[in-house]
Parts: structure tokens; C-alpha cells; sequence
């Protein structure tokens, strides 16, 4: 028996849209209970609601193509993938952005149609741009005025004709973090506008036999929780487009991304702050029309490439809860059995989580604890302050708005085991990554 989330559960718009109780009182997950989980796949355990990530996806495409009918989505791969994984999203739809020779062939060993993936990255190896053409991927994103000459001639002995997009740097902030704002001069990504370089880029790339110029890409980071550098941004790159591809080099512009960035909420103060994705598309739309009005050139086709926004909500992390260590009048550290191998984000950006006692997650809050991760790492710990009951040890502890970055950049710190990750739907749970065993520890060893 499931209840609706929202009547019951106080962390419910941060948890799945299928979450609810049990008749036990735990919390379910796509109404699977988190007890029954633990028990047949054991923690830290990933689970991802299928209604969610279905929600998602459809959100997206309803709401982009709603304000700007000539748009497709991208999901930025990186955020989290493997192969079901890739096979669940092409199926809802979406298209991928790819940022390594392993996303690749990730999408390809899941038969996506390789047409509608994009590759991006600062530092495409010769070996990532081959495989890209070889493979025949829809559009290589052009990220630095060098990449012009070695993908043209790699094209070439390939003898095809690669479509790229240029990803340009429009000189914006986008306020989020400093390690996650891409689109400032100041960055290692995309070619800046403000120095003559994406001209240079661009001209270049028009008079490259064996490219074929589509258009203008950005990216300005992540979490981006205000909808005014999407505005910026996009008069920067309008005016590019009209001064410079059309009126210098006489070229038109017909593809154009925004990209991605669009922010979740990982704590109740983010919860206020967010943005429905229909403002974001109301807002990119509405610029990115008014702009070409203005400015007198024809729509672009569009592609956004939402990450995070796609996946995170769906996915919560499940821990077992282990040692606690009380520090009088400074802090007690209740300790879980995973950490920063499965979750950097903590350590990496200051990530703030909230965390439920998920097998009673109606149990009032009786003390302010740290969740501490179980590697050797002062800096690994999961929440530095969160009310909770009192956690015994052997419940269980679930971290909702698990599901970007996290698993994306595990490691096997500690010699880790990678986590188990379930899709959930329907009080059925479906395993897509079995953990990580001794035998897979040892398997990349040469004697
Ligand atoms: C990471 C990335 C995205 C996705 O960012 P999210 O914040 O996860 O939406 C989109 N486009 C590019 C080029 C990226 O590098």
C-alpha cells in the first residue's frame, strides 16, 4: 500500500513523485518498499523512479518545443549513464550530448541512433574525434580554434563531411559556483567571443573542406537557479550571429544551443529558489525570438541539454547506518556504509543534502547530527548538519536528489565497491548495474 507522497512525507519535492509508505510505515520508492530493497540488492543502493525520469523527460520536450516548436533534447550524458540507462532515455524521446570516447561507445554498445548525439569537450583526443566521425555522430561541438584543423583533416581521411556546432563563450557569469561556471572569459571552455577568437573559429571552419558549419552552442554552468545569464548570454551570442556570421562572414546560422545547466534542488532554501523548466523555456524562447526579430535573422533550430534536471530528483541514494561517534558540545557523526566514492559532491562543491530515516520517515527529528561517509577522508562527509531521529544502527538512511553527478563520478576509493543502482515502477524493482565485486577489483590487473 502506497500513500501519495505529498499528504505524508515532509522532504516530498525533494524525493520522487513515486514515493510514498508502506503499510510498515517505511518509505517507498515507485512503491517498492526501501527495506525490500536493501534486502535482495544490499547498500549504498541507487534507486531511480522510472516516473519521475519519464516525467522529466516529457516536461522537457512539452515545455521547450511548447515556447519553441523547432527544438530537440539532448540529455547530457555525463550526469549519469549506462546502457539500460541510455536505452530508457533515446526511448522517451531525447537525444545525447557526449563528452568522452567512453559516452560514446556507452550509447552506441546500447544501439542509440549515434545521429543524435553530440560530442563536446575542451580536449577531444585525435582518437575521440575519429571515433566521432567514424561512428557518424550527428554534431561535434567545436571547442577551440585548433580542433578546426585536426578534425577537418581527420574528417578528411575518413572521407566524410562532419556537421559541427562551435560552442562559443558569451562572457556571461552564470552565479553558481566557481567550479561549475563555464561561460565566463576565464574558462577553459568554448572559444570567447570578446577576443576575436570565435570569429576566427568560425571563418575557419567555413573555409574547411570537410566541416560543415551548423551553428552556435553555449553552456554557462550548473546549477544556474536565474533565468537573466540565459538572457544575457543568449543578446550576446544574437549579436554574434548577426555582426559576424551573417554580416562578416556571410554565413548562415541554423542550428543554436543554449545548453544545459537548469537547476534541482537539493535542500528546502534551493526549493524556493527554483524555476519551473517552463520559465526557463519561456525565457530562452522568448530571447532567442525577440533577438532574432531585432537583429532580422531567421530561427535557428534549437537544442537544449538538460542533465541534472533530468535525473537528479529521480534518484535517491539508500545507505546502511553504522558507527556513531559522539564529540561532546561539537558534533556527533552518525556514519553511513558509503560516502565520497559515491557521492564527490559534498567535498568536490559544498553540496548541501537532506537526509530521512527511511525506514520510519514519519519518526519526529530528536538530535542534529553529521552524516559521515565511511572512507578514509576527514573531508568525506555526506551532511554536515541535519535533524534526524535517533539512527540505530542497520537502518536505513536515504538521500534523495541522488541521481546527477553522483554515481557519474564515483570512484573506487578505498577499493569501493561501486554501488548497486535499481530502476523503480510499479512495486517492481529492476536491477541495471549489479555491484561491484572482489573479482571486478582485480579484473583490469596485469599479474
Ligand atoms: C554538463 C553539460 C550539460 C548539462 O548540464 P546540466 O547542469 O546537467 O544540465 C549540457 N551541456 C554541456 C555542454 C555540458 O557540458
Amino acid at each position: 500500500m502506497t500513500e501519495t507522497a505529498s499528504a505524508t512525507l515532509s522532504l516530498a519535492p525533494l524525493l520522487p513523485l513515486r514515493s510514498g509508505l508502506s503499510s510498515a510505515g517505511r518509505l517507498t520508492l515507485g512503491g517498492v518498499d526501501v527495506r525490500d530493497l536493501a534486502d535482495e540488492f544490499g547498500t549504498p543502493l541507487y534507486v531511480y523512479d522510472v516516473a519521475t525520469l519519464r516525467a522529466q523527460c516529457e516536461g522537457f520536450l512539452a515545455a521547450f518545443r511548447g515556447a519553441y516548436p523547432d527544438c530537440d533534447v539532448l540529455y547530457a550524458s555525463k550526469a549519469f549513464l549506462n546502457r539500460p540507462f541510455a536505452r530508457f532515455i533515446a526511448a522517451q524521446g531525447l537525444g545525447f550530448d557526449a563528452v568522452s570516447g567512453g559516452e560514446i561507445e556507452v550509447l552506441r554498445a546500447a544501439d542509440v541512433d549515434l545521429r543524435t548525439v553530440y560530442l563536446h569537450g575542451n580536449n577531444k583526443t585525435p582518437e575521440e574525434l575519429r571515433l566521432a566521425v567514424r561512428a557518424g555522430l550527428g554534431r561535434v561541438v567545436i571547442d577551440n580554434e585548433g580542433e578546426v584543423t585536426l578534425l577537418d583533416g581527420i574528417a578528411g581521411e575518413e572521407r566524410k563531411r562532419q556537421a559541427v556546432l562551435v560552442r562559443v563563450s558569451p562572457g556571461i557569469d552564470a552565479h553558481t559556483h566557481e567550479k561549475t561556471t563555464t561561460g565566463i572569459v576565464d574558462s577553459k571552455f568554448g572559444v570567447p567571443i570578446l577576443t576575436g577568437a570565435a570569429e576566427r573559429t568560425v571563418a575557419a571552419i567555413a573555409s574547411a573542406a570537410n566541416l560543415d558549419f551548423r551553428g552556435l552552442h553555449m553552456h554557462l554552468g550548473s546549477p544556474i537557479f536565474e533565468t537573466a545569464p540565459y538572457v544575457e548570454a543568449i543578446e550576446v551570442v544574437a549579436r554574434f550571429i548577426a555582426e559576424v556570421c551573417r554580416g562578416r562572414l556571410g554565413l548562415e546560422v541554423t542550428e543554436f544551443s543554449p545548453g544545459g545547466g537548469f537547476a534541482v534542488a537539493y535542500n528546502d532554501e534551493q526549493q524556493d529558489a527554483l524555476q519551473p523548466i517552463a520559465e526557463y523555456a519561456a525565457v530562452v524562447a522568448g530571447t532567442l525570438r525577440r533577438e532574432a526579430d531585432r537583429l532580422g535573422f531567421p530561427l535557428p533550430h534549437m537544442t537544449v541539454e538538460p542533465g541534472r534536471a533530468i535525473v537528479a530528483r529521480a534518484g535517491v541514494a539508500l545507505y546502511t547506518v553504522g558507527a556513531r561517534k559522539e564529540v561532546p558540545g561539537i558534533r556527533t557523526y552518525v556514519s553511513v556504509d558509503g560516502g565520497m566514492a559515491d557521492n564527490i559532491r559534498p567535498a568536490m562543491y559544498g553540496a548541501r543534502y537532506r537526509a530521512l530515516a527511511a525506514e520510519r520517515p514519519r519518526a519526529p527529528a530528536e538530535e542534529t547530527v553529521a552524516i559521515a561517509g565511511k572512507y578514509c577522508e576527514s573531508g568525506d562527509v555526506l551532511i554536515q548538519s541535519v535533524e534526524l531521529p535517533r539512527l540505530r544502527a542497520g537502518e536505513l538512511l536515504a538521500i534523495p536528489v541522488a541521481g546527477a553527478y553522483q554515481l557519474a563520478m564515483e570512484s573506487n576509493y578505498n577499493l569501493a565497491y561501486r554501488a548497486a543502482v535499481v530502476m523503480v515502477e510499479d512495486g517492481r524493482a529492476r536491477l541495471i548495474r549489479r555491484r561491484q565485486t572482489a573479482e571486478d577489483l582485480v579484473a583490469l590487473d596485469v599479474g
